[in-house]
């Protein structure tokens, strides 16, 4: 199965865009399945001022159109790096990538950010969550007669932001970031809630989320600034000997060692890192050049994970993790025997935004 999978979901016009009469300018084609196509439609004027279209086609894994429920984009992309936890080792994670207002958001945690109580189309984390403790229970009660250790989740919820990590289960703490003898990044004393049920998972989110979004100006409002990565880690009961303890951490304090990892990240708006011009003030110059280095990053990180697929060159190129906070904490997703990524890059259909959409089908492109 791949290692890799890159995805582009189209959201609907939104009020704003439809009032506007905004044309659509994203035609989906999902009819050359397993991959899909999606056209743009950039509209433009001639050399003699007449107006033009000119159609642009990209090839992709999945394309998903406005019509798609985060459900559906949860069963077709996400549902088997959830089975894949439940094997040792299991190192899964999604990526959500595109310009601010193009449903990263939507997609990962729901409608309003997943705020408590949002209505609608429950987002990607709720339905993993329901899967993970489906699963779990299963495995557990394949385990015991075994005589196998019990597993069990903790969850954590931090924002990177300006390459410095903020733990949204504790109040937006400031944490300190050490790298490990392995290589590994530790987020030095990140909160780890124990959590037993989907339920349980469901108010850790809920409880960062609001962290996230509440109290927070236009001018304050880091959403779209920061990568938020929320993580469930699956522990085999005492298995290990104590060690550190931390988001790289691989055994807890009680003994309990990482089994399999599954991590969904909410990237920061990717137009900040395209925009790192000389406007601006200087905390908002660092913040996008930090951005497009973490994305840089990343790009290059998925570029590797694709040359490794079995169908890959023989001598797999070296995974430049370390170029970025944002990879180096994720290190495992890129270099672990049995990573399984996904990434789903978000665009918007408004004829207004072809340029972003443009770089965002670019960016996550081969
Ligand atoms: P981002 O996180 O990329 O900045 P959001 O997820 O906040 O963007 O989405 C921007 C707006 O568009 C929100 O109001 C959201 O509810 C809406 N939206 C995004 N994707 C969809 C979708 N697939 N269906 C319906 N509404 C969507
Ligand atoms: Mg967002």
């Amino acid at each position: 199965s791949p290692k890799i999978r890159v995805c582009i979901r189209k959201r609907p016009l939104n009020a704003k865009e439809l009032s506007s009469h905004s044309p659509d300018s994203l035609t989906v084609r999902t009819s050359s399945h397993p991959n899909a196509h999606i056209y743009v439609h950039r509209p433009h004027r001639r050399l003699d001022g007449t107006p033009a279209t000119t159609t642009h086609r990209f090839l992709f894994d999945d394309v998903f159109d406005e019509h798609a429920s985060n459900l559906l984009v949860y069963s077709a992309a996400v549902r088997p790096l959830v089975r894949a936890m439940f094997k040792r080792g299991g190192r899964c994670s999604l990526f959500c990538y595109g310009q601010t207002g193009s449903g990263k958001t939507y997609t990962v945690f729901g409608p309003e950010g997943g705020r408590p109580g949002a209505p609608g189309d429950p987002g990607i984390h709720q339905h993993a969550c329901a899967d993970i403790f489906r699963l779990l229970s299963l495995a557990n009660r394949r385990r015991a007669p075994r005589n196998l250790p019990a597993l069990n989740c903790t969850a954590s919820y931090f924002e990177l932001y300006g390459g410095r990590v903020f733990d949204l289960l504790a109040r937006r703490a400031p944490r300190q970031m050490m790298e490990d003898a392995r290589g590994d990044v530790q987020v030095v004393g990140l909160t780890r809630v124990r959590v037993g049920s989907a339920e349980e998972c469901r108010r850790q989110v809920e409880r960062g989320n609001t962290e996230r979004t509440t109290g927070r100006t236009e001018a304050n409002d880091t959403s779209s600034r920061s990568h938020a990565v929320f993580q469930v880690v699956v522990w085999e009961s005492g298995a290990g000997v104590g060690e550190l303890d931390g988001v790289g951490g691989t055994v807890l304090p009680g003994g309990d060692k990482v089994f399999s990892k599954f991590s969904l990240i909410d990237l920061a708006g990717s137009e900040r890192g395209q925009d790192t011009g000389k406007g601006g003030t200087r905390r908002q110059r660092m913040e996008a050049s930090e951005i497009n280095k973490s994305l840089l990053a990343l790009k290059e990180c998925i570029r590797a994970l694709h040359a490794r697929q079995p169908s890959g060159p023989v001598c797999p190129p070296h995974v430049p993790f370390r170029a970025s906070k944002l990879t180096h904490l994720l290190r495992d997703s890129f270099v672990h025997r049995s990573s399984r990524t996904v990434m789903v890059a978000a665009v918007g259909p408004s004829a207004g935004g072809v340029e972003h959409t443009l770089n965002t089908l670019r960016y996550a492109g081969r």
